[in-house]
Parts: C-alpha cells; structure tokens; sequence
C-alpha cells in the first residue's frame, strides 16, 4: 500500500509528488499519457519565478527528473476510479488497481477547441489559449480574442493594453461573462467587438495570418491578424471521479485554497479544482499545499 496516489503528471501533481517525498511518504503518480500536463505545449514560459525563459517542455523534464530523484515511482496508466473504504482508497486504472492512504486528483482540465482545420498545428504559431502566457509576443499586433464568458474579456482587457488592436469575437450579441469587464472593454478604443460571429476558418503560411468569421447570416468577413486567443470554456478531466468527489456545476472539484474536497482523504490540486487564476504557478502551489494536508491526514490515522 502507498501512502499517497497522485493521479496526474503535470506541475501540480509533480509538485505534489515532491513535496510528499521530502516528507517520506511513499508515493505512486499514475499518468495517463505523458508527464508534464499542457504546460509541454507552451514554446515559452516568461511568467514563472527563476527564469526569465523557459520551454513548457524543458520545464516538465527538470520537475519530472526532480520528483523521481526524490523517489516517486511512475506509472503509465490512466485512472478511471477511485474506491473509499475510510482509511484505504483503492485507485483502479485501464490496467490495474492500487491501494493508498490518501488520493491527490491533479488531472488538469482541457482547453475546449473551436475544432477547426489547422488549429492543434498552428498552436504556437499564431493560435494560443492562454492570454497571460502569450500575450507578451503580440505587443503593437493586431489579435482576436474567441468567446464570451470571463476568460475571454479578461484576455481581451488584458491584450487591450499590449497589442494594438484586439478584435472581441462572440457568437451571441449578450456576454456571459460580467458587465464590468464588458462596460471596462467598452472604454477601450483598440478593442473592437464583433458579435453573432464565430471563426470559421484559420488561414495560415507558417504562421496564422487571418481568420475567416461568419455571422448568423451566414455573410463571411476576413480579419488580418497576428495572434488568434481561444477562450471558449475549459473542460476539466474529473469525469471519472464524479461518483464519489463532489464538482461544481462546470465539473471541477469543488474544493478551496487547502485542496480538501468533500472526502477526507482525497485532495484536489490544480486546474481541475475551483479556482480564479489558473496558472503554471497556481498549479505547483496546490501541489505543496495538497501533500501536506495529505500527509497531516495520513499522520492523523
Ligand atoms: P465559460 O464561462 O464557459 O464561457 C465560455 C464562452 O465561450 C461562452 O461565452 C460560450 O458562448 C463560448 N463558447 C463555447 N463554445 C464555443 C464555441 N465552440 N465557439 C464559440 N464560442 C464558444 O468559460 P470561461 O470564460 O473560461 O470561464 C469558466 C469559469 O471560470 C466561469 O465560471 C467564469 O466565470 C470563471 N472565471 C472567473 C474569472 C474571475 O472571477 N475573475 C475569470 C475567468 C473565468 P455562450 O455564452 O454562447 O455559451
């Protein structure tokens, strides 16, 4: 028996897996596919304290490298439940089943995806899904930004003071999001609101150069642009936990800044847990914060 599972392989959960090793915990991290969670896809890290540049890929390496020189132990296998018998959880995967003392759920959530041609390619190169980790490279260029919920007008106000011009595309002409960001992005002269409009085509030579966007009419427009930001909602990966782990109404674990969800025991760390800022250093933050509750948890059996 382990005492703690860690189910995913990126910042959080390595995070985790570090901090529960220095605490002399034995620990097991499943891992669906590979280490490092979404952060491998992100060219350049400028925002995460100690280097001013950094690969996603580097990054994940050097956290990966460290946990398992401290000792976690890897497997590659995807979990798909988790069983509570008070003080022994049993985590069962595609493959196996193993056995612990406490649980920490760090699988992430997913960028949902317009779904178009070219676009996982052009990631990058002109397509991004993260305002505060890209919006740096578009400085004085022009770039739209996709959806209408908080994510989308916070990125908008956050490019409208970086870029020159930032073109707010949303499918409806009413925003999800709150009418304070909206009145915020109305005051704004680079920003330019395109409503009832979704992007249906990326047109790219190397690099993203414009969009197509349709209306409800079904009239097509072309936009020049650098930088494309997709912020059309997020799809957090507790789907298989939901049986047992309390989720909010956008599926992510309802628990606070102490990682503590409704099953003693079991902690969530990361991007799949409720939470404002969802960032590089956010995540490695619940992954310190998520093993030492779990090992005061395991100490208090
Ligand atoms: P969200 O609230 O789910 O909004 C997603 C937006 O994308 C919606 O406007 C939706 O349009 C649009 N959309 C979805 N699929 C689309 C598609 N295929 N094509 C075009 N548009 C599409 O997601 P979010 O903005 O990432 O926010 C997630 C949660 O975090 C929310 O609860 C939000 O309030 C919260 N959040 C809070 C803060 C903050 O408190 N500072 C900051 C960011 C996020 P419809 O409106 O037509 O459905």
């Amino acid at each position: 028996m382990y005492d703690i599972i860690i189910i995913g392989a990126g910042p959080a959960g390595l995070t985790a897996a570090i901090y529960a090793r220095r605490a002399s915990k034995s620990v097991l991290v499943l891992e669906a596919l590979s280490y490092g969670g979404q952060i491998i896809n992100t060219p350049d890290i400028e925002n995460y304290p100690v280097a001013a540049h950094i690969s996603g890929f580097e990054f994940a390496n050097k956290v990966y490298e460290q946990a398992q020189a401290l000792g976690a132990e890897f497997v590659f296998e995807k979990a798909v439940e988790i069983l509570d018998s008070g003080t022994e959880k049993t985590v069962v995967t595609t493959d196996n089943s193993y056995t612990c003392k406490a649980v920490i759920i760090a699988t992430g959530s997913e960028n949902r995806k317009l779904g178009l041609p070219e676009e996982e390619a052009l990631v990058g190169r002109g397509v991004s899904y993260c305002a505060t980790c890209d919006g740096a490279f578009y400085r004085n260029k022009t770039v739209a930004v996709v959806g209408g919920g908080n994510t989308a007008l916070e990125d908008a106000l956050y490019l409208a003071d970086l870029a020159e011009t930032v073109y707010l595309i949303h499918r409806r002409d009413a925003f999800r999001g709150d009418e304070a960001t909206v009145n915020a992005l109305k005051q704004r002269e680079n920003v330019k609101f395109i409503y009832n409009s979704t992007v249906t085509k990326l047109n790219a030579d190397k690099r993203l150069t414009s969009i197509e966007v349709t209306d409800k009419n079904g009239e097509v427009s072309t936009i020049e642009l650098n930088g494309l930001f997709v912020a059309v909602g997020r799809i957090p990966e507790n789907q298989n936990f939901a049986k047992l782990i309390k989720l909010d109404e956008a599926g992510y674990v309802s628990a606070g800044e102490d990682c503590i969800t409704n099953v003693p025991g079991i902690y969530a760390a990361g991007d799949n847990r409720t939470k404002n800022v969802r960032q590089l250093v956010t995540a490695a933050a619940d992954g310190a914060v998520a093993a030492t509750e779990a090992v005061k948890y395991i100490a208090s059996l």
